[in-house]
């Protein structure tokens, strides 16, 4: 068998990697959209590294756009096989995969209104695509064995990551050959983080494909999470009255984000103030996140004892409506508005950092990963003025961050990880930048793993 990478070869987007039996039968793993804003890569998104058609069967590690972003493309093009993932994935792809079509709809229209080039924009795919692409998709269960075709067996195992994701380990039997094991990690998550169960290690396996987003990385230990969290609430809202913008990915963040909120309401502890939870498309994640419990840890199920909803408590509000959502900007009072997206280069958000960065009043707290381009990563580079919507405005808020919230382990939670596969042929290291990759590559030496590739986009390797 062979396999090829097909996305996030030395790149941390576009997750997509072949598998080609002897006998012709083609498996993708994932089938992400390459996000970012390399001139190299923008073609990436519109053609194949393969023909569509050929496609078998498509395994779904998890319901990140970078890792299935691409799957109603898939089908578009003529992709007619299984689609298997974990019922949870399934779920977040129903409304991340529309909310996809959505807002490319919405940018074709922009573009071609605003004639920002002589070639017509056209979306990858639209809200039809998705139906026929979910109508393709089976939900299965962690821990259990599933037949993909005669001589191909699949197992998913929790990878703590996000809601639903999934290491995915294949038991392959090819006719006069011994059996194979070949793995991957897909994103892997964080041990003692909220509402998910922490990462498990997956089965040895020969061939094991490994993520390596923070392959260079061990973040900062944040033991008193919540106390900090408080603190900065406390600092903005009570000792400023002021407002506090968290800028938060509509899926995982804002739901850790609630339930932290939820655990200090229900402790008396959290002042009395309003909370806003402004995004259509996290009021939809989360309950898909309270209908999914099967893939919650043992701490939050014992919460929910007491709370049988930790995502909603008397002060929090959810806001769809865009008219609410405007007149949040007038809000003088204060206020937590919690809004996407996390890296504040679209979405809602954008308006509340416009309307409240000059205000010295105001707050911000940041907590995930912005790119260095986006108002998020300038921010973070220390701006102390931005360009939104054709304006410049001072920043004058104060900024607070917490790193705590990273949903990627470091390379020492990697490293611990994979360190029960003894038995490895092969390491493919794929979703992380090539520099990175290359001090991954070292580091992993220190554990003994000595057989480490780092493939190159379209690069093929017989197993
Ligand atoms: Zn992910």
């Amino acid at each position: 068998m062979k396999i090829k990478f097909c996305g996030a070869a030395r790149q941390v987007t576009g997750s997509s990697h072949l598998i080609t039996l002897d006998n012709g039968y083609k498996i993708l793993l994932d089938c992400g959209l390459y996000q970012g804003r390399d001139k190299e890569m923008e073609d990436f998104n519109s053609t194949w590294l393969f023909d569509p058609k050929e496609i078998d069967c498509l395994i779904l590690s998890h319901a990140h756009i970078d890792h299935t972003g691409r799957v109603p493309k898939l089908v578009k093009d003529g992709f007619k096989g299984d689609i298997f993932c974990t019922h949870a994935t399934r779920s977040l792809c129903s409304i991340m995969l529309i909310d996809s079509a959505k807002i490319q709809e919405r940018d074709a229209q922009y573009h071609n209104k605003k004639k920002f080039s002589k070639r017509k924009k056209k979306p990858l795919y639209n809200t039809h695509d998705v139906k026929k692409t979910l109508d393709l998709t089976t939900g299965l269960s962690y821990e259990r064995s599933h037949r993909v075709c005669e001589g191909v067996k699949i197992m998913f195992r929790d990878a703590g990551h996000l809601l639903g994701s999934a290491s995915v380990t294949l038991s392959i039997e090819e006719s006069g050959k011994k059996p194979v094991t070949v793995g991957f990690t897909g994103d892997i998550g964080r041990p003692f983080r909220p509402i998910l169960r922490d990462p498990r290690q997956m089965p040895e396996v020969d061939y094991l494909i490994c993520e390596s987003t923070y392959g260079n990385r061990e973040h900062k230990a944040q033991p008193d999470e919540l106390e900090d969290f408080l603190n900065v609430i406390k600092k903005i809202c009570i000792d400023n009255k002021g407002k506090l913008l968290i800028p938060a990915f509509s899926i995982g963040r804002t739901q850790e984000i609630v339930y932290m909120l939820d655990r200090l309401e229900n402790a008396g502890r959290l002042p009395r103030i309003p909370v806003y939870v402004d995004s259509p498309l996290a009021i939809n994640a989360t309950l898909v996140y309270g209908s999914h419990p099967e893939c919650f840890d043992t701490d939050i199920h014992e919460y929910m004892l007491i709370d049988d909803d930790p995502f909603g408590f008397n002060k929090l509000q959810y806001v769809r409506d865009r008219g609410l959502s405007k007149r949040l900007n007038d809000i003088k009072t204060p206020c937590i508005v919690i809004s996407a997206s996390g890296m504040m280069n679209a979405g809602r958000i954008k308006h509340h950092l416009f309307n409240s960065m000059e205000n010295p009043k105001n707050g911000l707290l940041m907590v995930g990963y912005c790119a260095p381009y986006t108002p998020g990563g300038q921010i973070r580079n220390g701006a102390k003025q931005l360009r939104l919507f054709g304006e410049t405005r001072n920043l004058n808020m104060a900024v607070h961050e917490m790193y705590s919230f990273s949903a990627h382990a470091d390379r020492v939670e990697i490293a611990g990880f994979i360190k029960n596969q003894q038995k490895l042929k092969k390491l493919f290291l794929v979703h992380g930048t090539h520099d990175v990759q290359e001090d991954f590559k070292s580091f992993l030496g220190k554990y003994g793993f000595n057989n480490v590739e780092i493939p190159d986009l379209a690069q093929e390797f017989e197993l």
